[in-house]
């Protein structure tokens, strides 16, 4: 059996275990970071349902190459196109009627629906109706990086699986031995993924993804040490403009609270796993100036900021909010 799926051992040894006992679940719900591997793992179950090797996922079988492919008709992936901002009520509708076909070229039709926090109010009640009473032959797979935003019965109604970002030494083997990619830049990747393979894999095919945080830290540290009137400034050039201001604040907020972590791991007297090692020197001197209490504060911040504006809060707004609640140079925690 070849899940292939990096660091989620003991999830997939559980779908192998049920799988053998024919004691699958018909609805799952995958929680975890974006990157993580989520989809990859939604997919290669998915192959796993239909394989007609001797040990499922074989890979190799037809019905696995096709649906590892995305390219077999009985599986399908539901996510938010852009500009979309919810799923809505007719694409449940479409993949509903769907489900309630035989299946057309495997044994069992798979419908992986992502982000289900993104589920519209109506679209989450007529999901309901399905995950009650799922049609044979069908295995819903949600998944969500905000569990906490998908409607309670929908919740109640999936096997949860949690997702953990990949051990650091696994992944630098993964991106070294694997993917053939020189120790010093699987380090940075590493470090840039928090974890998730995904993202590493996405800054490998994107180098500029690692620059791009060179600006947004130089952004950051003119925000700690400005007053009022600079940090709104400053806050409002990451969201000026017109398009892409909520793609951009979260790429921001995703970089600072590397940023802050780094810094907790610093005051805690670790210096393995930053982030930005390059950052060091001014760790220090944030280090002097405030308690470890107040970084823990500020890493609070960050993290609501995001939930809110995953929510699809004004960017503007939340940004606003923040720079001003962020610790000032004086203070010994952030106020608010
Ligand atoms: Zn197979």
């Amino acid at each position: 059996m070849t899940w292939d799926i990096l660091g989620q051992e003991a999830i997939t040894s559980l779908l192998e275990r049920s799988l053998a006992r024919g004691r699958l679940s018909q609805a799952y719900l995958l929680v975890g970071p974006a990157g993580v591997g989520k989809t990859t793992l939604a997919t290669t179950l998915a192959a796993a349902l239909n394989c007609q090797g001797e040990h499922p996922p074989c890979r190799t079988c037809l019905q696995c190459r096709r649906i590892l492919g995305g390219l077999h008709a009985d599986v399908a992936v539901l996510a938010l196109q852009e500009p979309e901002r919810e799923l809505g009520i007719g694409r449940i509708r479409e993949l509903q009627r769907s489900l309630n076909l035989q299946p057309f070229e495997g044994r069992c039709r798979v419908a992986i629906i992502r982000e289900a926090e993104r589920l519209s109010h109506e679209a989450a009640n007529a999901l309901l109706k399905t995950l009650e009473e799922p049609p044979p032959e069908v295995v819903l797979v949600l998944t969500t990086t905000a569990e906490e935003e998908v409607l309670p019965t929908i919740r109640s109604r999936c096997q949860r699986l949690l997702l953990h970002p990949v051990p650091r030494a696994e992944l630098l083997r993964f991106l070294q031995e694997d993917r053939g990619v020189p120790a010093a830049t699987a380090q940075r990747l590493a470090a840039y993924s928090g974890g998730c393979p995904g993202r590493a894999l996405r800054a490998l095919a994107e180098p500029q993804l690692l620059e791009a945080d060179v600006p947004l830290l130089e952004r950051l540290t003119a925000i700690l040490e400005g007053d009022t009137a600079l940090r709104l400034t400053e806050g409002g050039r990451i969201t000026g403009g017109f398009t892409g201001q909520r793609e951009r604040a979260l790429q921001a907020l995703e970089c600072w609270r590397n940023w802050w972590r780094d810094l907790l791991l610093v005051q805690a007297g670790c210096r393995e796993g930053l982030a930005y090692p390059q950052e060091v020197a001014s760790y220090a001197r944030y280090t002097q100036r405030w308690e470890a209490s107040a970084t823990r504060e500020a890493l609070g911040c960050l993290q609501q900021a995001i939930q809110h504006l995953e929510r699809n809060a004004n960017p503007r707004l939340v940004m606003d909010v923040l720079v001003l609640r962020l610790p000032h140079p004086r203070s010994t925690s952030a106020p608010g």
